[in-house]
């Protein structure tokens, strides 16, 4: 399609089309090689939603493109500067054959999309280990959320990954306990153990909630609910006393070290991403409130680091709140909200 570098731009629909991906700029999820030459087709309705599905259940903006391609199994690369996800439909089809769940397909898938939503930039080399540690913490995060069994979320790490690792990616120990790690926030978070998840339940409409007085004490019960209200991640109503809804703005300090945050707040189950610095938002429920943060801190030249942290706050009608963080380890901080002016 293209003659001394100029390129017919306009193609057919549902076409393939031959992707200008840098090979060293991508993430294939087991570390193999890719192909000179890849190949994009429009992606299928069942990989469209599953991507909904996993981009859903942490209530991040989408920031990236998916399609099909000759690539081994899955990749996030960078195509002209867009953020691009390249699955291969034979491999999904068969690892879902061979697994005889959906759920590795959706771990490779998760695994990729975290690459974007932590905004890895897999420049100079590659990937590197820690990025595929955050990749896959990120992975097992999302299917504990969606409602995968520990076993489920390992499950495409158990299928095919080396024991040994590479220079690009970690050994297979070691990305399986990332999983667990993600896994295991994501069930905290719901704030119960087991499968209680299922997705096949989860679409039913839950049945109506006992009087908390009638149970063991009303102080247990507002828990409950607070933590029901959390885990649905969608009901602002629930959990706190007055319903109502009120607007605040979010700021933090490091404008000065040209720090930007790509990161979802929860608020009580409202979620947002910042759009800049001093960021005002509508329909945050009012009242003490449970909060979660994450995503990334990118500070340029200061470095970056993958962002989480979860906590309570008051939440004042028109007040301001501080978004603070801390390193905690290499590529990790914690982060916070404060109330202030
Ligand atoms: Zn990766």
């Amino acid at each position: 399609m293209c003659f001394l570098g100029m390129c017919l731009l306009v193609l057919p629909a549902m076409s393939q089309e031959l992707l200008p991906i840098k090979k060293e700029n991508s993430c294939s999820y087991y570390g193999e090689e890719i192909a000179d030459d890849v190949y994009g087709f429009a992606s299928s309705n069942e990989a469209e939603d599953a991507v909904s599905e996993i981009v859903d259940a942490v209530g991040l903006q989408k920031n990236f493109v998916i399609k099909a391609g000759n690539v081994p199994n899955a990749v996030a690369t960078m195509q002209n500067g867009k953020r691009l996800i390249i699955y291969s439909q034979d491999f999904m089809v068969k690892l879902k054959q061979k697994t005889g769940t959906k759920w590795a397909a959706y771990g490779i898938l998760a695994h990729e999309i975290g690459h974007h939503l932590n905004a890895h930039t897999l420049e100079d080399g590659g990937s590197k280990p820690p990025l595929e540690l955050a990749a896959d913490q990120f992975s097992g995060f999302i299917l504990g959320k969606m409602g995968a069994t520990l076993e489920q979320a390992q499950s495409a790490i158990n299928a095919k990954a080396s024991a040994r690792g590479s220079s690009t990616h970690p050994p297979r120990s070691a990305r399986l306990e990332a999983v667990a790690v993600g896994w295991n926030k994501a069930r905290e978070q719901a704030g119960h153990s087991g499968n209680s998840m299922d997705p096949t339940s989860s679409t039913q409409p839950s049945p109506p909630k006992p009087d908390p007085v009638d149970q063991a004490g009303e102080k247990l019960g507002e828990l409950e609910e607070l933590i029901d209200a959390y885990s649905s991640g969608k009901d602002n109503s629930r959990g706190n006393t007055s319903g109502s809804t009120t607007f605040i703005t979010v700021g933090y300090s490091g404008d000065q070290y040209g720090c930007y945050l790509p990161i979802s707040i929860n608020i009580g189950g409202a979620y947002f991403s910042p759009e800049g610095n001093k960021y005002t938002v509508s329909n945050i429920p009012a009242g003490q409130q449970q909060y979660v943060i994450q995503g990334t801190i990118s500070c340029g030249i200061y470095g970056s680091c993958t962002a989480y942290g979860e906590g309570t706050i008051y939440v004042q009608p028109g007040a301001t709140y501080w978004i603070v963080w801390q390193n905690t380890s290499v590529g990790y901080c914690s982060i916070g909200l404060q109330s202030g002016n």
